[in-house]
């Protein structure tokens, strides 16, 4: 019993692998016939592939690269209108007419409006679109001679706004108005052509290392703030828009936002008392 069990078992097994051979040489060289021509023609089309697509490819992940700073810039630090703000609204949807502090200006002019030599860009007095002389190096050198000072007195100031382009206003508007409706817009931010920041003349000033004050009102109750109040002058920046002013100069208290006039006028204007304004307007 044991043996003849054995002996078809040994029968058997004999028999199986020479069929596996077989079956297995057979698939194999079909397989391999089959592989060949199929990776023949992938590879052919492959290669036609790389030899159309290569002169584009490297430009392909070039393309996204330009674009990255532009969604890392909506919270930017460095914005005088403070609230941080999500999709801008288109331009068209903007009326750019008659609202307070605009009425009867609501027209940008063709040339810029100088009073006693004074470059004027207000809600009164807009600038024209063209007007774009980048940041004013005159001012750019007293706020460095400034800074020097302060240094001594251990503070550390920074400018983290000045010359912002029409356009780099357009989108800083557009954008508030399309967070906060364009009345609230309006109070806290220029609209294009009516901000000082396009002189190229206006420096929005804070202290290293302290940028939950930028663009705060906290930052007048800092020691920086401070400073600048007092020293400004000195080296030809004037506070331009002070506490309880703002019907006058059409902005809320802004510690932070200086406009360079030069040390004569600036001493002249910080000696009144008054805002440039109503400096201007008395003389
Ligand atoms: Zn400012």
């Amino acid at each position: 019993m044991n043996t003849r069990l054995q002996l078809y078992q040994t029968k058997k097994k004999k028999k199986w692998p020479w069929i596996v051979v077989l079956v297995l040489l057979f698939a194999a060289g079909g397989g391999t016939y089959y592989a060949t021509h199929a990776g023949l023609i992938n590879w052919q089309q492959l290669m036609a592939n790389i030899n159309t697509t290569q002169p584009t490819e490297p430009a392909a992940p070039e393309e996204p690269a330009p674009e990255e700073p532009t969604p890392v810039e909506p919270p930017p630090p460095v914005e005088e209108e403070e609230p941080e703000v999500a999709d801008p609204l288109p331009l068209e949807e903007i009326d750019h007419s008659g609202a307070k502090g605009y009425e009867g200006n609501e027209t940008l002019p063709l040339e810029p409006t100088y009073i006693d030599g004074i470059l004027m860009a207000s809600k009164q007095y807009p600038l024209p679109s063209g007007y774009a002389p980048g940041e004013s190096p005159e001012a750019r050198a007293a706020f460095n001679e400034m800074a020097a000072a302060a240094l001594l007195d251990d503070i550390r100031l920074v400018a983290f706004s000045t010359y912002r382009s029409f356009e780099r206003q357009q989108e800083i508007y557009a954008r508030y108005v399309g967070n906060d409706g364009q009345e609230a817009a309006d109070r806290y931010s220029a609209r294009p052509g009516y901000s000082e920041h396009q002189t190229g003349l206006a420096f929005d000033i804070g202290e290293e290392n302290a940028e939950h004050h930028f663009a705060r009102e906290s930052f007048g109750e800092t020691a920086a703030g401070k400073w600048v109040a007092e020293h400004a002058h000195t080296y030809g920046f004037i506070l331009r828009y002070p506490k309880g002013k703002e019907k006058i100069t059409g902005y809320m208290y802004e510690p932070w936002h200086f406009r360079y006039i030069g040390k004569e006028k600036a001493q002249a204007v910080y000696e009144s008392g008054l805002t440039l304004e109503e400096y201007l307007e008395q003389r």
